[in-house]
């Protein structure tokens, strides 16, 4: 049982402030664990996934620890470096870094790939605290002198195991080895594979270990349904399931890029307004489209694995794995994107006869079978499936056309170059409490189930919680 409170764990009074208004009442497990050695400088091994509210607790104690050492950063420098896998992760940690760090005038700045080099560098000239990046940019400006990494006071490796996945170590160990032997280190990890522990026995020491258990928790909170729909009924089936259903926010998985513009395509011609986002999308066109989904003006997301990799948006009320993973615990992933932080979610998964082994090997590691789908809106899902069929209407869009893969559709708004301005124009030293007006309005709701905000390309910052927070705080995130 978990009595603390974020007080008890030695938080200062500004960032308790700052939690109440995100409407945080009690740390979770992670930050319970984490936050008072970290902000000691201890060094963590932390084995937790995305969803647990592991940002928070590095986050917390890294912004403690920089205010009460308020040394100005070097130009072309950084006190604290974030290395994440993915983008979208990178700029939603900045995002937080934000939200987190109200009020005590933290410039940061977040720089990925896929994007122009020239804000980034400009936002990396005068140095900041906090930059959060991706490896390969990192190292690219690294290499081009932009940025120095021999005044990191404190790194954080977060998802260590999707870096290593995603062919990044090699590059993970060249940035800890421009990094100063002082310094704290955080290593975070969803899975420990031999090549993550031998890196973290590498460079941490004396480290204390934070262990969730990840996935128990939010999945007892999921419901999870599964229909069992033959593979060419199922976009009919899906697009039946949500017109029936309260949907108020979906995450849809696919298996390939491809398979997800399809589905796309045949989702529309339903009358359901959805979009895709996965690799062969371009960077601009991923931000949009998290913009939009963020911002609740996109309902309907459909990704592959690897785009979802760290999308962590609030209030997803439905999860549906249109086809099942090969890898079972892939699925807990998935559904996991809905139920978070005490929320409830849904999630259906549609097996078709080929992949009843793959349900079985799903069931093995949830320790129990997944209920069959059933009820009222399942009965007329099932009936859309069988009317399509009858027609033929699902044939059209079920051959593989190549325009749909080169896509650039985009339904969500192009909300991200309004954000880019403000948060360009927001002057080192503003003061915080005028441009914190300026974003939210001053309303201290919780901000459940809105946008995260904080797209980096988009150049703004906003909550984990949603809000958008225009032009507040010393610099935005920089990234286009
Ligand atoms: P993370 O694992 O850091 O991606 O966080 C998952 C979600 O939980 C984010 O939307 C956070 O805003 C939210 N969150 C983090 N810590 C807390 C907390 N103590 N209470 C409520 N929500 C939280």
């Amino acid at each position: 049982m978990n009595d603390s409170t974020f007080a008890s764990l030695g938080l200062i009074e500004s960032i308790l402030a700052n939690l109440l208004r995100e409407g945080y009442e009690r740390p979770t497990p992670i930050q319970t664990a984490s936050i008072p050695p970290l902000l000691e400088g201890r060094d963590l091994l932390g084995c937790a996934q995305t969803g647990t509210g592991k940002t928070a607790a590095f986050a917390l104690p890294i912004i403690q620890r920089l205010s009460l050492s308020p040394n100005k950063p070097n130009p072309r420098s950084c006190r604290v470096l974030v290395v994440a896998p993915t983008r979208e992760l990178a700029a939603q940690i900045d995002a937080s870094f934000e939200v987190y760090g109200r009020g005590f005038r933290l410039a940061h700045a977040c720089v990925f790939g896929g994007v122009g080099k020239a804000p980034q560098v400009k936002a990396l000239s005068r140095g900041v605290d906090v930059l959060v990046a991706t490896p390969g940019r990192l190292l690219d400006l690294q290499s081009e002198g932009q940025v120095r990494l021999n005044a990191v006071e404190i790194v954080v490796l977060d998802e260590a195991d999707r870096m290593l996945d995603m062919g990044f170590i090699r590059d993970v160990r060249k940035i800890i080895a421009l990094l100063p032997a002082k310094r704290q280190t955080l290593l975070f990890s969803a899975t420990m594979p031999s090549d993550i522990a031998g890196l973290a026995s590498s460079i941490l020491r004396n480290p204390i270990r934070v262990s969730v258990s990840p996935d128990k928790p939010a999945v007892e909170l999921i419901d999870q349904k599964v229909a069992f729909v033959e593979k060419n009924d199922k976009r009919a089936f899906l697009a039946g399931l949500i017109h029936a259903q309260n949907v108020g926010r979906a995450l849809v998985f696919t298996r390939t890029k491809h398979g997800a513009d399809r589905l796309v395509k045949s989702l529309e011609s339903s009358g359901i307004a959805a979009a895709a986002i996965h690799a062969n999308k371009s960077q601009n066109n991923r931000t949009r489209t998290m913009d939009g989904f963020r911002s609740g003006s996109l309902r309907i997301l459909v990704a592959t694995d690897l785009a979802a990799r760290g999308i962590d948006v609030d209030g997803i009320t439905h999860v549906f794995n249109f086809e099942l993973p090969d890898v079972p615990e892939t699925y807990v992933h998935r559904i996991g994107r809905t139920a978070r932080a005490g929320a409830s979610g849904m999630a259906v998964a549609l097996c078709d006869s080929g992949e009843k082994p793959l349900l079985r090997a799903i069931e093995k590691i949830l320790g129990r079978k997944v209920p069959v789908a059933a009820g009222p809106d399942f009965e007329s899902a099932e009936k859309a499936a069988t009317t399509a069929r009858l027609s033929g209407a699902d044939r059209e869009v079920e051959r593989p056309r190549r325009e749909y893969g080169q896509g650039g559709r985009n339904q969500a708004p192009a909300r991200a170059q309004a954000g880019r301005g403000a948060s360009l124009a927001a002057k080192p030293g503003r003061d915080a409490s005028r441009g914190r007006n300026a974003g939210n309005g001053g309303s201290s709701q919780p901000n459940r189930g809105n946008a995260r905000g904080g797209q980096a390309a988009g150049g703004r910052s906003g909550s984990p919680r949603g809000e958008r927070n225009e032009g507040y705080g010393r610099r935005g995130s920089l990234a286009s």
